[in-house]
């Protein structure tokens, strides 16, 4: 069966795609222009070879034309799976770059589904724990994030802030909820479940440009790798996973069990010392040139800012969890490779 992607270029999305194609499906992918693709044409050459990875122009996640165009052509679709969001700071205008695309698109992505996807059964929908937290109560420990909490941020308190974080969680969470309202009130043919992730770490699947490096991946870089000798880390903790556990909670929500769940794809808490630990352990030519901290502080810090649940999340997936030591060597690695080359 094929599975349409959003947002192909994305750093989630071409881990999901690796799963995918991985588990025998076909995948296209969406691109905002087709030489977008051709750095995952060269991550996935014999998928691309074969005709099992093969893309489409979506110019923007709003264009209904476009998603129309796709579905017309594409009638084998069965599965959707819609990653495209914006996820970046950098916002003067908080309404367009970010609140506004989100809902937009979601919306437009699961209308058109169902005017035009007349095979889809199943709809993932890339949320975030962003629409589980509350981003007013970041440091109380008595906040617990799980499947059945939601974010309560409103619209004007988003737009009115000018912080571009708390746009970017707001974005996420209306979004999501705008996906349930959609699929009570048209009873759509097909089903949702949605991937709520934590802040993603780990390797890419597709060549790393180091100067365009994605939002998630570049926490690493302002909590460790940019910090100097003598710097004391961050006091800063948030939730966290490995990008290979959210890439196979999309293939696995495929699976009918599944409709109707919020995923909420965690492994834990970390702490900016803890990045600092695990970079000076494990690579020499790094220690000594970045912050050394309190070494082992990081779980006290950690300590003061809010929790969570995901035990509904992880009887439902056969997941192999992967510990934060392994996915912030592995990003690491690849990404001191990208810019010795560059
Ligand atoms: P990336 O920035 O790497 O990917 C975002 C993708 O969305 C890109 O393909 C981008 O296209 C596309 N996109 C953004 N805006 C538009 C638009 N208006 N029209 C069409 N395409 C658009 O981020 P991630 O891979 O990290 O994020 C993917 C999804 O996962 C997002 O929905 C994000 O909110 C969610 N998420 C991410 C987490 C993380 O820590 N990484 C945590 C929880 C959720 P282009 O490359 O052309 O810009």
């Amino acid at each position: 069966s094929t599975i349409l992607v959003t947002g192909a270029t994305g750093f989630i999305a071409g881990q999901v795609i690796a799963d995918l194609l991985n588990h025998g499906h076909k995948v296209l992918g969406t691109v905002r222009q087709l030489s977008k693709a051709s750095k995952l044409q060269e991550a996935f050459p014999e998928a691309h070879k074969s005709g099992k990875l093969t893309f489409a122009t979506l110019s923007d996640v709003r264009s209904q034309d476009e998603l129309k165009a796709i579905f017309a052509s594409h009638p084998e679709i069965a599965v959707v799976m819609h990653t495209a969001s914006p996820f970046f700071y950098n916002s003067e205008d908080v309404v367009k770059d970010l609140l506004e695309p989100a809902l937009e698109g979601t919306r437009s992505v699961l209308q058109v589904t169902q005017d035009a996807g007349h095979n889809v059964h199943k709809v993932v929908l890339t949320s975030s724990v962003a629409s589980m937290l509350d981003p007013f109560r970041n440091k109380d420990p008595s906040y617990v994030a799980t499947e059945a909490t939601w974010n309560p941020v409103t619209w004007d308190q988003a737009a009115e802030s000018n912080n571009a974080e708390l746009a970017y969680v707001a974005s996420k969470t209306f979004a999501e909820q705008e996906a349930w309202k959609f699929v009570e009130s048209t009873k759509p043919r097909f089903s949702l479940t949605t991937v709520n992730p934590a802040a993603v770490f780990g390797p890419h699947a597709t060549k790393i440009d180091p100067k365009a490096l994605n939002t998630s991946s570049d926490v690493i870089n302002s909590l460790a790798l940019d910090t100097k000798p003598g710097d004391t880390p961050g006091d800063f903790a948030f939730l966290w996973v490995d990008v290979r556990n959210v890439a196979r909670a999309h293939t696995l929500a495929i699976d009918s069990k599944l409709d109707d769940k919020r995923l909420l794809l965690c492994n834990g808490k970390f702490a900016a010392q803890d990045l600092v630990d695990i970079l000076n352990k494990n690579f020499s030519d790094i220690r000594g040139t970045i912050a050394e901290g309190t070494p082992g502080n990081g779980p006290r810090v950690a300590a003061q800012y809010f929790n969570y649940d995901n035990s509904n999340t992880r009887q439902l997936l056969d997941l192999q969890w992967i510990g934060l030591e392994q996915s912030i060597v592995d990003f690491t690695k690849q990404y001191e490779a990208a810019k010795s080359e560059s």
